[in-house]
C-alpha cells in the first residue's frame, strides 16, 4: 500500500501541469498545484510508517490531504481516504470485499462532504463507474487485477463522458454550458490514482 500511495503522489506530481491546465479551463486552475501539494506532503509521512495496518496509512494519508491542500478537492479526497482507512482499520492484508468496503465509504465521504451525484462533471463521473466495473467484475469471478482492469477502463470512459456534461457542482458551475466540452480535472485525478493502482499492485 506504501507503494500504491507513492505511485499515486508521483503520478499526481507528474501530470500536475496538465490538471492544472484541465482546471483552467473551466475553473481556477489550481488542481494539479493543490494536489501535488497534497500528494507531496503525504509521501515522507507514509514512508515513516512501514509494518503499520493498511487502514492507518490510509488514515493519514487522508488527513494530511485534508490539512494540506486547499480547495475542494483536497478535503473531498481527503475525506475519502480518512473513510477508506476506517473501513480497513487494523488490516495488514486486504482481499477483493474490503477494496469493495473501502472505496464504498471513500464514496460516501466524498457524497456526505460535497453533496455531488454521478453527472455533475466530478471525480464521481470517474469513481463511480469505475467502483461497479470492479464490483461486477468480482461478482463476475474476475481476480482482483482482472477487476481493477475493468475499473480503469470504466475511470477512462467517465473522464471522456465529463467533457459531454455540464459541471452543476463546484467551481466549474460557475460557468454553466461552457464547461460542455472539457474534460473534469478531479475526474481525471481520479482516474490517475485507480491506474497507479492496477501498476502497482
Ligand atoms: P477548487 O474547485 O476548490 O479549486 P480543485 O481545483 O482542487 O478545487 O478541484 C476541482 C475538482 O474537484 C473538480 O474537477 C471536481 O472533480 C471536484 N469537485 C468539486 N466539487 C465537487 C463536489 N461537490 N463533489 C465531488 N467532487 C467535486
Ligand atoms: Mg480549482
Amino acid at each position: 500500500m506504501i507503494e500504491i500511495l507513492k505511485a499515486m503522489a508521483a503520478r499526481i506530481d507528474k501530470e500536475k501541469d496538465f490538471l492544472t491546465e484541465l482546471d483552467n479551463e473551466i475553473a481556477d486552475g489550481d488542481h494539479g498545484i493543490n494536489m501535488a501539494k497534497g500528494f507531496n506532503a503525504v509521501v515522507p509521512k507514509i514512508e515513516a510508517m512501514a509494518g503499520k495496518d493498511i487502514g492507518s496509512l490510509l488514515k493519514t494519508t487522508g488527513m494530511t490531504l485534508v490539512s494540506t491542500v486547499g480547495g475542494s478537492a483536497g478535503p473531498l479526497y481527503g475525506t475519502a481516504f480518512m473513510k477508506a482507512g476506517a473501513a480497513l482499520k487494523d488490516k495488514m492484508e486486504i482481499d477483493a470485499n474490503d477494496l469493495i468496503a473501502a472505496v464504498d465509504a471513500a464514496i460516501g465521504g466524498i457524497q456526505m462532504r460535497g453533496k455531488a451525484v454521478e453527472g455533475e462533471k466530478t471525480m464521481l463521473d470517474a469513481i463511480c463507474p469505475a467502483h461497479k466495473a470492479f464490483k461486477a467484475a468480482i461478482e463476475a469471478g474476475e481476480d482482483v487485477k482482472a477487476a481493477l482492469g475493468k475499473a480503469v477502463e470504466a475511470a477512462q470512459a467517465g473522464v471522456e463522458y465529463t467533457k459531454t456534461i455540464k459541471a452543476t457542482k463546484g467551481r466549474a458551475s460557475y460557468i454553466g454550458d461552457r464547461s460542455i466540452g472539457h474534460q473534469d480535472p478531479g475526474a481525471t485525478s481520479a482516474t490517475y490514482m485507480y491506474e497507479e493502482f492496477l501498476a502497482n499492485i
